[in-house]
């Protein structure tokens, strides 16, 4: 066996151990460049492979290694800068060992289907349910509104018109209906296309001279769901072919269901005719989840990783990525690939640290930029000590037993901070403080009472507030 049908046996062999993706990305245009008795040296086309493969890999790699060539005790890495050029024949080519659906989801098209009458599609992500929707205040219009389309499409809400900001879930949500109508009327044809992918149609079909066909195709469809449709905005003859399909299908009694990064009114290039047509049926926003619900979007989304992270962990995810579902997703899919990788259980401080390179602007260490304030990275520990150097008494007696009020109004306003500013839940406020959560609850009731009249207090908690980024 040369070097190189040796490297793709070990390869193969580490697959079943190491996620592909892993292997995709440090695996490429690497090689076996030397072996002796008791070493093999594996040569990597960039110096960033180094770290990861010595910290990540090498001991799986061994393992892997050793059950062919039992002497072999050392894998030595070396940098080899020329492996990086794809015509290196030295270095394996991860694409040609394992023949990936990724490769195949590069391909063009490959995402679209056609449907009867040469209509096309792109194919619905079963990942996107109604059902596995998260309902919170910010999205339930728009969900009761999807629901309603997909038990009776063409009936109720025509055509339905949802809008929100990116990574809100409009295409989950869009998505989620198209799989819907599916499911109860199998017979239908569902077509789901984004503006862009509308308007590559339209232009094929003007090339082809054929808008005439297009439109006679689109007709056919029962449920027409276009995606983010602001861009289709400025490109004339889209709009026009896409306001007589939008007819031909509204007059037959046809659904229609549209999304956009902003409502109707605001897409200024849209033309008046396409614009008071989609405000013609209903109009559901979606806005940014609050905490509550972040948190449940966590716990749905964790559920079908099948990993465990405390709930410690995931609220101080929830806390601190507000605004944006998508990039709340990628900081747990970031804090479960450490565990995955590193074996490691995630506590609040490597995770601060995940989040932190998460976010690009983060300047100040502990602060992360948010488009409309500040945020701490805080744990409730650092509240305390916030308190307790505001109240100027020993953190010690703040989470022990005393009963003076010089340490109990710290202790109740620590308490208080956690549950309404934190939103931490009663329990892991109570666990803090060696005391059960109706003491906890107690302490909340007696602050908030206290805040509606004792101006000294007022004063002191909003000082901490302003000095622990809560405000
Ligand atoms: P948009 O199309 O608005 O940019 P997406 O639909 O692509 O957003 O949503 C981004 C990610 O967030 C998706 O993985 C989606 O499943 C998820 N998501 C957004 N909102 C929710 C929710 N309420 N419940 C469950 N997942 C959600
Ligand atoms: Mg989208």
């Amino acid at each position: 066996m040369d070097y190189k049908e040796l490297w793709i046996q070990i390869i193969k062999d580490l697959d079943p151990i190491i996620k592909r993706t892993n292997i995709l990305a440090w695996f490429n245009n690497t090689a076996i460049i030397d072996q002796t008795e008791n070493e093999i040296t594996v040569g990597l086309p960039l110096p960033m492979y180094l770290d990861w493969h010595q910290k990540h890999l090498k001991v799986n790699t061994l393992q892997v290694v050793k059950k062919m060539l039992p002497k072999i005790d050392c894998i030595k890495y070396v940098v080899d800068l020329a492996l990086d050029r794809d015509e290196d024949p030295r270095g394996v080519k991860i694409i040609e060992i394992f023949p990936s659906k990724k490769r195949e989801r590069k391909l063009p098209n490959k995402n679209e289907i056609k449907l009867p009458g040469g209509i096309v599609s792109k194919i619905l992500n079963k990942r996107y349910q109604l059902s596995n929707f998260v309902i919170g205040n910010n999205n339930r219009l728009a969900h009761a509104a999807c629901l309603s389309v997909a038990s009776k499409p063409g009936v109720n809400y025509n055509p339905l018109f949802v809008y929100g900001g990116v990574g809100l879930g409009k295409t989950h949500l869009l998505q989620g209906l198209g799989n819907e109508v599916k499911k109860n009327y199998p017979n239908k044809i569902v077509v789901y296309l984004t503006s862009e992918d509308f308007t590559n149609e339209v232009v094929l079909a003007i090339q082809k001279r054929s808008t005439e066909k297009l439109r006679e195709k689109y007709r056919k469809a029962d449920l027409l769901i276009i995606d983010d449709i602001q861009f289709i905005a400025n490109k004339d003859r889209t709009q026009e072919e896409f306001f007589h399909t939008f007819n031909a299908l509204y007059q037959a009694g046809k659904q229609i269901v549209i999304s956009s990064d902003r409502p109707p009114i605001e897409l200024d290039i849209l033309e008046d005719r396409l614009r008071s047509r989609f405000s013609m049926g209903m109009i559901a926003d979606i806005s940014e989840p609050d905490y509550e619900t972040r948190l449940a979007i966590l716990h749905t989304k964790l559920h079908y990783t099948g990993i465990i992270l405390s709930n410690e962990v995931l609220e101080f995810i929830a806390y601190n990525i507000k605004g944006n579902v998508r990039e709340l997703e990628g900081a747990m899919n970031q804090v479960v690939a450490v565990y995955d990788l590193e074996n490691i259980t995630p506590t609040i401080k490597s995770v601060t640290k995940i989040l932190k390179n998460m976010i690009k602007n983060t300047e100040n260490i502990g602060f992360i930029e948010d488009k409309k304030e500040m945020v701490y990275i805080k744990t409730f520990d650092d509240l305390i000590d916030i308190v307790c150097e505001y109240f100027n008494v020993p953190k010690s007696e703040v989470l022990g037993v005393s009963r003076i009020r010089e340490y109990t109004l710290p202790r109740q306003v620590s308490m208080y901070l956690g549950k309404k500013k934190m939103k931490m839940a009663l329990t892991r406020i109570a666990e803090k403080f060696s005391r059960d959560h109706t003491s906890v609850l107690h302490a909340v009731r007696k602050i908030e009472k206290e805040l509606r009249n004792n101006r000294q207090i007022i004063r002191d908690v909003n000082a901490i507030k302003e000095e622990a980024g809560l405000m």
